[in-house]
């Protein structure tokens, strides 16, 4: 068996650790004589797996006990209208904050419920940096504030929690969620997509406050609702059961890894390195604002772009793979998520000085 590091923006690389146990696990879950795959959502064995994962994820992120967690699917994407079909009530209008591709994907699902101000937008930047707080348009009386803390595709990460004032925050933490420490209590709802740094795709965590849980807009269909799944233990319906699972076997590889501020100290001089390695390069570019350089997705470009498929190829030669960058920003782009082992961004930081030496 060989493993490549796999620099995927999602769905990414899982812990080793983590697979191993699944697989160990796969036809007798702990003597029940079946796959958890195969487990009833409603058993005394599942819920005791779906209740472990949520208690160790309410521990590892400090969730407040006035916050329900929701194991939802659909993605990030179905949270982009559920938000609105929640949250706008009689204020109808809402404020979010343009960062990058996922913001604008927000905002225009957000249109199609309720009145969007686009508060403050770096678009005119290319999406290089967050717009600075002075000059927000911020409105007072918002039914809530949305932004992307980390922008996966432009490789843009707030440096901290903005201000909003009284309105309820909003965060599509998709790809920076257990990245590091978080306030919860400063969030209305954080939601994220589980395949980027939580597990595998097909479940969606939402951690939502519970006085913002209420009657949706008329005409939204009982999926769709909050309430729904609040009242339900996120089992109205059946769940992403294996996801689910799989979710509570990263947690407790991030409890016995030291937590959530191991993950930051790890995730942070991962980052560093690789950033210092491209900006001492003269090669390579990663065009980003440095305060709001990502720990997470880090996009580069080499000095010639006809070089990018040599590169790719080498790279994967070399066991890093998918480094290729989004077709709207090209060049190649390094996600390293928290199952990134330090080893991996090492591997490539060397390949990447080899192939400067060789090319440059
Ligand atoms: C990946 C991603 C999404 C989309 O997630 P899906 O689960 O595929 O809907 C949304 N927002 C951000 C920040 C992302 O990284």
């Amino acid at each position: 068996m060989s493993r490549v590091f796999n620099f995927s923006a999602g769905p990414a690389m899982l812990p080793q650790e983590v697979l191993e146990q699944a697989a160990a696990e796969m036809l007798d879950w702990r003597g029940s004589g079946m796959s958890v795959m195969e487990m009833s959502h409603r058993g005394k064995e599942y819920i005791s797996i779906a209740k472990k994962a949520e208690t160790d994820l309410r521990e590892i992120m400090g969730v407040p006990n006035n916050y329900k967690v929701l194991f939802l699917q659909g993605g990030a994407s179905a949270q982009f209208a559920m938000i609105p079909m929640n949250l706008l009530r009689d204020k109808k209008t809402a404020d979010y904050i343009n960062t990058g591709q996922w913001s604008k994907k927000a905002i225009s699902e957000g249109k199609r419920y309720g009145n969007v101000n686009v508060a403050a937008t770096s678009e005119a930047n290319n999406f290089t940096t967050v717009p600075p707080g002075s000059e927000w348009k911020l409105n007072p009386d918002a039914a809530y504030f949305h932004y992307t803390p980390n922008e996966t595709i432009g490789g843009v990460e707030f440096d901290s929690i903005p201000d909003a004032g009284n309105v309820p925050i909003v965060a599509d933490m998709s790809s920076t969620i257990l990245s590091r420490p978080v306030e919860v209590s400063k969030f209305g709802l954080i939601y994220a997509g589980a395949q980027k740094n939580i597990g595998p795709a097909g479940l969606t965590i939402v951690i939502i406050r519970e006085d913002l849980i209420g009657e949706p807009l008329p005409g939204t269909p009982v999926m769709f609702s909050y309430k729904t799944h609040a009242e339900n233990d996120s089992m109205y319906n059946t769940p992403p059961t294996y996801a689910w699972y799989i979710a509570g076997l990263v947690f407790e590889w991030i409890k016995r890894k030291g937590g959530l501020t191991e993950m930051a100290e790890i995730n942070k001089r991962k980052a560093d390195k690789l950033y210092t390695a491209i900006d001492r390069s003269g090669f390579y570019k990663n065009p980003v604002d440095p305060k709001y350089r990502s720990w997470m997705n880090i996009p580069f470009t080499l000095k010639n772009a006809e070089l990018d498929s040599k590169f790719l190829e080498g790279a994967k030669a070399a066991g890093l793979v998918a480094l290729k960058g989004h077709r709207s920003v090209g060049g190649m782009r390094a996600s390293i998520y928290n199952a990134m082992p330090e080893e991996g961004v090492d591997t490539l930081i060397t390949f990447m000085q080899e192939f400067q030496k060789k090319n440059g």
